[in-house]
């Protein structure tokens, strides 16, 4: 304990400084890059990443945009949903998810989660179909991914479009394939904290469906292909040169810094296997990234404290769910159809878990948790 009362930090949630040191001349080295060749907007930078990244997704095509919101959002206008129009959408997820529905003017319709994977629980979708059903948003929370079998089969049946929310899964693969291509559209965000982040916000769009793209690109761009001719009431919201330059330096790092993140969670399993907490589940198609380790217990937040008195930063993803938000109050929420979801945010508890997490600082959250469980 420091003079002060607080306690010094031993383990950090995530030091991004720390990733940023390790590749440092690059980063500084894409920035001159940029500043020499003037083009700050639309230019070759995100031209180069949006084909890598489209590579890296082993999808066809990849449109950049301002942020994970508006990807969802982008994507949703691309497909024509607005107003009348409802979207199936977990009932647990970051409120993205769920604002990108509610600013094209449709309807989030919460889907139960699974009691075991906290992602949409396919066995509960059925229920919530409605004939105004247009759209499926998957999201693969906290990197592990969703049934994508089970939800690609119930969008044909039910003629949906299948979205998939991958803000938290760069290169997580489900049944052998990358997230990204695994429904109609996919949405990311590189907001600097998730697995692949940019040095400030940033976004993108990936599609197996080439038209698909070109309306992504019309809408991102004042829903203009070329200039001055607008076709459609589009945004603006691009990748902006600098972003996609540090995102392109990053990206061959992405698969090395995820291996890191499972090597952890590995480590966790392990040693917290025997303890009463509730551990991450790995659905036996998913090869999740681990962009959150999320252990579940009763006394969370006594939990919390302990680890906190230790040094030991955690978080709740999340708190509160979006049905739950002030800001959904005028929303009708049947409640007693998402059991799984209610729960979830009193029981959360998201251990620190990087690539530049040290063995010992690992080792310190291990101990820490068996000493207040023994
Ligand atoms: C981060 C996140 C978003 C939004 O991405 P931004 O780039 O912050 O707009 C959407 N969905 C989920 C699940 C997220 O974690």
């Amino acid at each position: 304990m420091a003079a002060t009362g607080q306690p010094t930090i031993e383990v950090p949630f995530y030091d991004l400084s720390a990733l940023h040191r390790q590749i440092r001349p690059e980063l500084d080295a894409a920035y001159r890059g940029v500043l020499d060749e003037g083009q700050l907007i639309l230019g070759a930078h995100l031209a180069r990443f949006e084909q890598a990244f489209a590579r890296y997704c082993e999808v066809p095509a990849c449109v950049g945009v301002a942020n994970g919101l508006d990807a969802l959002q982008l994507i949703l206008e691309a497909f024509g949903i607005g107003h009348g129009d409802e979207v199936l959408v977990p009932g647990c997820t970051f409120i993205a998810t769920w604002l990108a529905v509610t600013r094209v003017g449709g309807t989030p319709v919460p889907v139960d989660v699974h009691p075991k994977s906290c992602n949409m629980d396919p066995a509960k979708v059925r229920d919530a179909v409605t004939p105004r059903t247009r759209a499926i948003i998957a999201v693969h929370l906290y990197g592990q991914p969703a049934d994508m079998t089970a939800l690609r089969s119930l969008a044909d049946e039910y003629g949906l479009r299948l979205i998939e929310d991958a803000a938290q899964a760069h290169g997580a693969r489900w049944a052998g394939r990358r997230v990204g291509g695994l429904g109609h559209a996919a949405a990311f965000s590189f907001y600097p904290g998730k697995n692949l982040g940019a040095l400030g916000d940033g976004g993108a769009v990936t599609t197996n469906d080439p038209a698909l793209a070109e309306s992504i690109r019309r809408l991102r761009n004042y829903g203009a292909q070329v200039k001055y001719r607008h076709e459609s009431v589009g945004a603006n919201s691009r990748l902006d040169e600098l972003q996609a330059a540090f995102l392109h330096v990053k990206l061959p790092y992405l698969d090395g810094w995820n291996a890191r993140r499972a090597h952890i969670a590995e480590r966790y399993r392990q040693a917290l296997a025997t303890t009463p907490l509730m551990l991450p589940w790995v659905a036996p198609d998913a090869d999740p990234v681990w962009h959150l380790y999320v252990v579940r217990h009763p006394e969370r937040d006594r939990l919390r404290a302990a680890l906190t008195d230790a040094g030991i930063e955690t978080s709740v993803h999340y708190p509160r769910n979006p049905g739950d938000q002030a800001a959904y109050a005028h929303l009708p929420i049947d409640r007693a159809r998402l059991p799984v979801a209610q729960t979830l945010p009193n029981e959360l508890l998201s251990l620190p878990i990087s690539p530049v997490m040290t063995d010992d600082q690992v080792a310190t959250v291990i101990g820490a948790l068996q000493a207040v469980l023994h």
